[in-house]
């Protein structure tokens, strides 16, 4: 008898993950292995973050902590969402979880009926849909195509809700493609969902403080405060203020949907590190100079890599809002043989064939739900960037 639950069966491994593993691999032989494949920061946690942690840590402040959230960090997060999004919460209306995918998690758990549809706009997040199947949902792909940025166009989101939708989760600025919700169009999604009193919806804003050329972050509770009611807001400080390794997200809700979601979240866990907790509570409280100042220098190597990308014949990148991601077609490649003898049917042969010959890891679109696309993170040093297109172009040059 197997010792896995059928519940697992479902579930993949992330291939951001695997790909990020592979390079590691390589590295491990010696091989310089120039990285655009995982969804991190480069930059150096705040000092006034680390420095808060380690006050506490000497100030004894390392006891079990309340199970949602000690209530300095959960005064910081409403200060941030009245700052930031001009949104209103109160103490029991939010929930502090390690990381945004384990707020996800838990909300899916804590919700989730067996046959329950999710609607994902696609491309998305690799780790969405199997989270979904893990709490039982059924993920729905919508796609928002590139030729309309890769947005969620209201009508394909009105076709994709049935009577079994329970969740709409958005995602904008968008893992993998970049792409970021304007207020007008927000609104029209919003529009959509006023139709669907039944639906909610998660809203993951973990790229908020990314967007370039003074682009305006929305989010949709704030945009349509009719929504307000049924409407999660999801965010965190991993991308923020380059905090993956502290594990902390949080988000905001409805006190009915909040308590079930703390709920979970206690018996998941049991809530998070007490010095991970307050090094949030200094940079959500913290000065936010740096979230502009590194904006600044995200969109410069976004531009950069744009610059060398078009310059490659058989590739074509939309350019994006926001995150740190880029998302080229390579459609104009599909047939061609690699130099070290690889048929490139697909973004998977792609991207394997990159990383082994040319030592470049980067994600095949296929993980994200829509092809032939493949994913780069701009999260890196331009010295790597300028290394890993030139890397990029060479390959695809020598195809035949
Ligand atoms: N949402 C999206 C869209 C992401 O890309 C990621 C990280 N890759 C997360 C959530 C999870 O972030 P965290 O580190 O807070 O768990």
């Amino acid at each position: 008898m197997s010792a896995i639950s059928d519940r697992l069966k479902n579930v993949s491994i992330s291939a951001s993950a695997a790909m990020t593993q592979r390079a590691r691999e390589l590295a491990a032989n010696g091989i310089k292995v120039i990285s655009l494949s995982s969804g991190e920061p480069d930059f150096p946690t705040p000092a006034h973050a680390i420095e808060a942690a380690h006050v506490a840590a000497l100030a004894g402040d390392t006891k079990y902590p309340p199970m949602d959230g000690t209530p300095a960090l959960k005064a910081a997060i409403i200060r941030k969402f009245k700052r930031d999004n001009n949104l209103d919460y109160d103490a029991s209306q939010i929930v502090v979880s390690g990381g945004g995918k384990q707020v996800i998690f838990n909300a899916m758990l804590a919700t989730c009926n067996p046959g329950d549809e999710v609607v994902i706009p696609t491309p998305s997040w690799v780790s969405y849909a199997d989270i979904v199947k893990f709490a039982g949902g059924v993920p729905v792909a919508v796609p928002c195509h590139e030729q309309t940025g890769f947005k969620l166009r209201p009508e394909d989101l009105e076709a994709a809700i049935t009577p079994r939708t329970k969740w709409l989760f958005l995602n904008f600025p968008n893992n993998p493609t970049g792409a970021a919700c304007s207020r007008a169009e927000m609104a029209s999604i919003a529009e959509v969902m006023l139709r669907h009193p039944n639906v909610w919806i998660m809203t993951d804003d973990i790229y908020e403080h990314l967007v370039y050329d003074d682009f305006q972050f929305c989010t949709i509770a704030e945009v349509e405060p009719r929504l307000y009611e049924r409407v999660l807001t999801m965010n965190g400080v991993s991308k923020a203020y380059a905090m993956t390794g502290w594990r902390l997200g949080f988000c905001a809700g409805p006190k009915e949907l909040i308590s079930a979601v703390s709920n979970v979240n206690g018996q998941n866990g049991g809530g998070i590190a007490t010095l991970t907790q307050a090094a949030a509570t200094a940079a959500l409280d913290g000065p936010q100079d740096l979230l502009k100042e590194r904006a600044a220098i995200y969109k410069e190597r976004r531009d950069f890599v744009l610059d060398r990308l078009s310059e490659v014949e058989g590739l074509r990148c939309h350019r994006p809002d926001g995150a740190f991601y880029l998302y080229p077609n390579m459609s104009g490649l599909i047939g061609k043989t690699s130099k070290g003898g690889r048929k490139i049917e697909t973004d998977v042969d792609f991207v394997m064939a990159l990383v082994d010959e040319h030592h470049v890891a980067t994600v095949q679109g296929a993980a994200y739900g829509m092809s032939p696309f493949f994913r780069i993170s701009y999260a890196t040093s331009m010295e790597k960037l300028g290394e890993g297109c030139a890397r990029i172009a060479q390959f695809c040059r020598d195809m035949c």
